[in-house]
C-alpha cells in the first residue's frame, strides 16, 4: 500500500474522518457522533476514538500524518483556540495538546474554511490552480485564500476571514463587532432572515426562498439579487488585492446560481477593473461537503 493520510472534518452538528491515499482516493470514512454543544473533552474523545479507529484497520506504517480541520480561530502556534462561534466553551482550549496526549502523535490543526479551500485546490475545482480563493456560504461565510500552492495564513492564522468584509457600511450587525459583513448579506442564515423580513413566511430556510425563486416570486429573487450584489462586492475587493485566476464557491445556497450569479457578475465587472482584464474565473465548488475532509487531509502531504 502507498502512503495515506487520516483527514477530520469537525462540523457544527457532526465530526467526520477519512483516510485519503497520496493519489487523492478516498480509502474510507467514517462519521462520529459528539456534537459541538456537547463540549471540547467530548469532542476530543470522539475524534481521537474516529482516528484510532482508522489506525488500527489501516496501520501505521504507512500512515503520512493527520490533519484536522476545526469551525474556529486557532493561534497556529500554540495550538490553542482562539475563538469559536458556535462553541464558546472552546475558547482558550488548548485542543492541539489535548488531541495530541490522547493520540500519542503529531498532529496538524487547520481551520475549517481554510481546509477545505486546500481540498478544492487538491482535488476539486482548483486542481493544478496554484492561486485561489474559496468563499463558503453557510451558517456564516468562510473564506480560504491559497496562495503559491499553500494556504494563507497572516501571523496568528486568521487570515481569509472573507465573512467579514464589509460590503454595506452600515448594514447589519454581526458577532464580530462590525455591520455590514458579507456574512450578514450573503449566508444561508442572511437568505433566510432576509426571506422572514419581507414576510415570506415564518420559520424559512434558505432552501424555501430557493423554492420561492424557482417559483417566479418576486421577493425571492430580490433576495438573491441582493445577496449576488453582497458577494461581488466582496470578489471585486478580492479580485482587485490578488489578480488570482480562480475564486470559488460552496455551501447549500450553491443550487440558487442562477438567481444570484447575474448581479453577483455585474458588480464583480463593476467595479474590479483587473476583473474586466484579467482572465478570471468565479465558480462553483466541486467537492461539496466533503472538501474540508480532503484539505485536512492533504496538511501531511504537504509537510
Ligand atoms: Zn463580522
Amino acid at each position: 500500500m502507498s502512503k495515506y493520510s487520516i483527514g477530520v472534518d469537525l462540523g457544527g452538528t457532526n465530526l467526520r474522518a477519512a483516510a485519503i491515499g497520496a493519489d487523492g482516493v478516498m480509502i474510507e470514512k467514517i462519521a462520529g457522533s459528539a456534537a459541538i454543544s456537547a463540549g471540547p473533552d467530548a469532542v476530543v474523545a470522539d475524534m481521537v476514538r474516529s482516528v484510532k479507529e482508522m489506525r488500527s484497520r489501516l496501520g501505521d506504517a504507512d500512515l503520512a500524518g493527520i490533519g484536522i480541520g476545526i469551525p474556529g480561530f486557532i493561534r497556529m502556534e500554540t495550538g490553542v483556540v482562539a475563538g469559536w462561534a458556535n462553541g464558546p466553551a472552546f475558547n482558550g482550549y488548548p485542543i492541539r495538546d489535548a488531541i495530541e496526549k490522547q493520540l500519542g502523535t503529531k498532529v496538524i490543526l487547520e481551520n475549517d474554511a481554510n481546509s477545505a479551500a486546500l481540498g478544492e485546490k487538491w482535488m476539486g475545482a482548483g486542481r493544478g490552480v496554484d492561486d485561489l480563493v474559496l468563499l463558503t456560504l453557510g451558517t456564516g461565510v468562510g473564506g480560504g485564500i491559497i496562495i503559491g500552492g499553500r494556504i494563507l495564513h497572516g501571523q496568528l492564522g486568521m487570515a481569509g476571514e472573507l465573512g467579514h468584509l464589509t460590503v454595506v457600511p452600515n448594514g447589519n450587525p454581526c458577532g464580530c463587532g462590525n455591520r455590514g459583513c458579507l456574512e450578514k448579506h450573503a449566508s444561508a442564515t442572511a437568505i433566510a432572515a432576509m426571506g422572514r423580513l419581507m414576510n415570506l413566511g415564518p420559520n424559512l430556510s434558505s432552501e424555501d426562498v430557493f423554492k420561492l425563486a424557482q417559483a417566479g416570486n418576486d421577493r425571492a429573487l430580490t433576495i438573491f439579487r441582493s445577496m449576488g450584489e453582497a458577494l461581488g462586492i466582496a470578489l471585486a475587493n478580492l479580485i482587485n488585492i490578488f489578480n488570482f485566476p480562480l475564486y470559488l464557491l460552496s455551501g447549500g445556497p450553491i443550487p440558487a446560481w442562477e438567481f444570484f450569479s447575474p448581479s453577483m457578475l455585474a458588480e464583480a465587472k463593476r467595479r474590479s477593473f483587473t476583473y474586466r482584464t484579467a482572465a478570471t474565473r468565479i465558480e462553483p465548488a466541486k467537492l461539496g461537503n466533503e472538501a474540508g475532509l480532503y484539505g485536512a487531509a492533504f496538511l501531511p502531504f504537504q509537510g
